[in-house]
């Protein structure tokens, strides 16, 4: 990661943006702005002298207006949960964090138009409970659901499981309002599913990564909550097989089919192993599976009989070797628990090398077959391990170290493994982000793989909303 060098934020701004945010709405010192700082992935942290807690849109203008005024850099921040260190303080000392954290009010809900209106700190979770209880579902699903919040989930258009359904975050928001780098407030705050007035600049904020502005809330759509749902795991032989099994389920059971997460052997092992409550759920060991969820409305239980159906089509096909269907609540609990799961499972492993890419699902089982190969080549002995959504093509490819080798070793090839998976990705016009984002971990990759054209248009978008780079500089775009 290239290093900051800018200068120290001087302690005469520091004393002016104190007192701009007055009492209970700043952090300072190492103790206190540790959680600010420091990444969910590996260990890494930033530093700041000075972390910044607006409550309303108007006190993190006020922010904002001092720090153009004076060319400081903001980091804007959320739950802390991203995977990229983009919402991380660099090294330097040169940006104060501007988290929105304290504005965690939801502001309106509209039965009518199904939306609800949220400050950019509101937790995910409470987005889908306060949606539950008018029997409403908001669908964003992510393993970090309790401590994401929603501003963070939009600057990085989040995924998550229920994508192939719903759609990311961008098919999610209908409006936003937005601190623009010199102050400015943009009242975007429209529940409309159409507006053809011009360029839709909320898309530019959604997966913008905190380099175009702060968000501070957002209008979101619901959907009826599904009274009805199932959920499967099945054992399949091949990446092959689950995308020619997704096919199968989409023509029998259409929009019902909501989940379709694609699992390889390795990472059940290490998640059995490595996270307590964990356990197979077949006697026999197969190489892939499939968890699957169905979901509509209707009677609770009436989805049991067309999933069994599905199913046992597929079998006849020989599409799939063998499935179970959870019984209770408890135990589709139980399942999601273990893909939850799979991230601490990975890293109780040791040593694994993440990559969150997509290509079009048509091309999945090329891609991992490519894939292994080709590490395996370069790295005799890699444990493959690989899990994702095959619905959207998006699969978190992550080799994990030989067996006897020390993780510092296989971490020093973190480089020279993106390169060989990620060509094989570019290859099949595919992204070498699809859903956490470019923040700082990816920012040469990036670079390397767009073309001078989109790097152009991006670096134009960049300079007509902040000149003066203010906001998160250094991650997403190199200017
Ligand atoms: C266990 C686990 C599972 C995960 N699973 C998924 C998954 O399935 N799908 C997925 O997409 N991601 C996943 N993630 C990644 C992460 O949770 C998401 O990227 C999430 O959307 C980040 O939200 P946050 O509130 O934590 O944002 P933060 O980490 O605080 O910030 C993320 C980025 O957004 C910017 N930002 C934050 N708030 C604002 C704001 N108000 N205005 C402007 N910019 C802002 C930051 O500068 C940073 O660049 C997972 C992470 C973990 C730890």
């Amino acid at each position: 990661m290239k290093a900051d060098t800018a200068a120290p934020v001087a302690d005469v701004h520091l004393a002016a943006l104190k007192a701009i945010a007055g009492p209970g709405a700043f952090l300072e010192g190492s103790d206190a702005t540790r959680p600010y700082r420091l990444s969910w992935r590996y260990g890494y942290e930033g530093h700041t002298a000075l972390v910044l807690r607006p409550k309303t849109t108007a006190e993190t203008a006020a922010l904002v207006r001092y720090c153009a005024e004076h060319r400081i850099a903001i980091v804007p921040q959320a739950g802390n949960t991203g995977l990229t260190f983009g919402g991380q303080p660099r090294e330097a000392m040169s940006e104060v964090v501007v988290s929105v954290d304290r504005m965690d009010t939801i502001r309106a809900l509209d039965l009518g138009n199904d939306t609800i209106t949220v400050d950019a700190g509101v937790i995910l979770q409470k987005i889908q409970e306060a949606a539950a209880a008018e029997q409403r579902l908001f669908p964003l699903s992510l393993g970090a659901q309790g401590s994401c919040r929603i501003g963070g989930n939009i600057s990085t258009n989040a995924g998550g499981v229920q994508v192939l359904r719903y759609g990311n975050t961008r098919a999610l928001v209908l409006g936003l309002e937005v601190v623009l780098p010199d102050g400015r407030i943009w009242d975007g705050l429209r529940g409309l599913r159409k507006d053809n007035t011009g360029y839709d600049l909320k898309q530019l904020f959604i997966g913008g990564e905190g380099t175009l502005g702060i968000i501070t809330a957002a209008v979101l759509k619901l959907f009826p909550r599904p009274t009805a749902s199932e959920t499967a795991w099945i054992a399949v032989e091949s990446p092959a097989q689950s995308v020619a099994l997704l096919s199968a389920m989409k023509a029998q059971m259409g929009d019902a089919v909501s989940a379709f997460e694609l699992i390889r052997r390795s990472i059940v092992d290490f998640t059995i192993k490595g996270v307590p409550g964990n356990d197979d759920p077949m006697r026999e060991v197969h190489p892939w599976y499939v968890l699957m969820d169905v979901s509509s409305q209707g009677a609770p239980g009436s989805l049991y009989e067309p999933l069994s159906e599905a199913l046992a089509a597929a079998a006849e096909a020989g599409t799939i070797v063998d499935a179970v269907i959870a019984g209770s609540v408890q135990q589709a609990r139980k399942l999601w628990k273990m893909r939850e799961d799979m991230a601490d499972g990975q890293r109780a492993a040791g040593g694994s090398i993440a990559h969150d890419i997509s290509v079009p699902v048509s091309d999945i089982a090329a891609f991992v077959a490519e894939a292994d190969a080709a590490v395996e080549a370069a790295y005799p002995g890699v444990r493959h391990c690989c899990f994702g959504h095959v619905g959207d093509g998006n699969l978190h490819y992550n080799p994990v170290r030989p067996e006897g080798w020390a993780q510092e070793r296989f971490m020093q090839e973190y480089g020279a493994i993106n390169r060989i998976v990620h060509d094989i990705v570019i290859k099949h016009r595919g992204s070498i982000s699809a859903e956490h984002g470019i923040g700082r971990i990816r920012l040469e990759e990036n670079h390397h793989y767009k073309s001078p054209v989109e790097l152009d248009l991006l670096r134009a978008v960049k300079r007509a909303l902040d000149p003066a780079g203010i906001m998160n500089p250094g991650k997403m775009i190199e200017m």
